[in-house]
């Protein structure tokens, strides 16, 4: 018999359906328009989820729970990682968040975690060689990613050399961020193709998905794509201690690093950055859909390690959705 036997029909059904849909919601989301908020997908993983801690024998690695992104388009040429690019486990409340810190600490002697903005953008993988650009890449599923070397090209803020005032650049460096849309331009770029009579996009990280995964990069050199790195992958020739120690090695070298990060020792300070920017959302020009806190120590990280999804030494607390805000918003435009 099979381990799932005992498991009630009506279960099993469930979670395959669950699995179905998620599947479906996250092929939309990376290759077209999502269809819904990301909130309601949440859900639907936070049920799966359940179902899955309650009947381990339901979780195959094809689990949506298991896995990262999406598979890679055909348009595109295929780039093997050098590291894997990783997802980010969720805190679904602040006290959820600090309980995760207060546990990493107890488990080990965490002297300090980076607290930085969970951008809501696109994921990106940048290889240089010698402080040259030779591969630029989506996430894909993780492993795999789509070539986009000549789009990103046409980022300004993305160097086709490091700078070497500084230091040297090391040998390799594979560096991951996230390429966004700045909100102004996200609303010029509408407001241009509604007048084309052209379908918009739904929300700025569709624009920026859509603008950098266009077949032709004369398209994207059109749209004012930013970024900003927030991790470095397999490097040679350099050394790095901690998070905020890459931080200032890729600032140097010229790489779009935000000034937003900071690096503090205790729960308490960790809970005031959340409250922060709860209340100054949309202070950056990007949008932020929550707070990612990183244990800065590498050597720590290291000894955390991985699930087959997400590193254990960092995790993002989403904020509340803001459609209660939108529509009294559009309440007021109304009247
Ligand atoms: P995620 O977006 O929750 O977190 C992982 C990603 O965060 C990383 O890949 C990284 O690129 C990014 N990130 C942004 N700022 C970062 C920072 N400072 N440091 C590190 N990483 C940072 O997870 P995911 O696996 O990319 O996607 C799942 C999410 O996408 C869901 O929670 C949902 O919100 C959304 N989604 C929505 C739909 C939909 O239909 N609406 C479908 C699929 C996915």
């Amino acid at each position: 018999p099979a381990a799932t036997d005992g498991i009630p029909a009506a279960v099993r059904e469930r979670h395959a359906e669950l699995c179905q849909e998620i599947d479906d919601h996250s092929y939309r989301y990376y290759m077209q328009n999502p269809i819904i908020s990301d909130a309601e997908y949440d859900e639907l993983v936070a049920e799966l989820r359940a179902i899955e801690d309650a009947h381990p024998e339901l979780i195959t690695q094809d689990s949506p729970t298991q896995k990262v992104g999406a598979p890679i388009s055909v348009d595109f040429a295929a780039v093997e990682h050098l590291r894997r690019m990783e997802s980010l486990d969720n805190a679904f409340s602040a006290d959820e968040l600090l309980a995760w810190t207060q546990r990493a600490s107890g488990e080990l002697p965490i002297d300090a975690y980076l607290c930085e903005l969970k951008i809501d953008g696109l994921a990106v993988d940048l290889i240089y060689e010698n402080g040259r650009l030779v591969t630029a890449a989506t996430r894909g599923d993780g492993r795999v990613g789509e070539d986009i070397t000549l789009n990103v090209r046409t980022i300004d803020v993305v160097p086709d050399r490091l700078d070497e005032s500084v230091r040297p650049a090391p040998e390799l460096l594979e560096v991951r961020g996230e390429v966004f849309l700045p909100e102004d331009a996200f609303k010029e770029l509408n407001a241009r193709l509604t007048g084309e009579g052209k379908a918009p996009f739904a929300n700025p990280r569709n624009a920026a998905a859509g603008s950098l995964r266009q077949k032709d990069p004369r398209v994207t050199a059109t749209r004012p794509l930013s970024m900003l790195v927030h991790g470095v992958g397999e490097h040679r020739g350099v050394e790095i201690t901690h998070q905020s120690h890459a931080y200032d090695l890729l600032r140097d070298w010229g790489l779009p690093v935000s000034d937003r990060y900071r690096v503090v020792t205790t729960t308490e300070e960790v809970r005031t950055y959340v409250d922060y920017y709860g209340e100054h959302r949309h202070d950056p020009e990007y949008e932020i859909d929550g707070i990612v806190v990183k244990v800065d120590d590498v050597a720590l990280q290291r000894r955390l390690g991985s699930t087959s999804r997400a590193p254990r030494w960092a995790i993002a607390y989403k904020y509340p959705p803001e459609e209660v805000t939108t529509k009294l918003i559009d309440i007021k435009v109304g009247v």
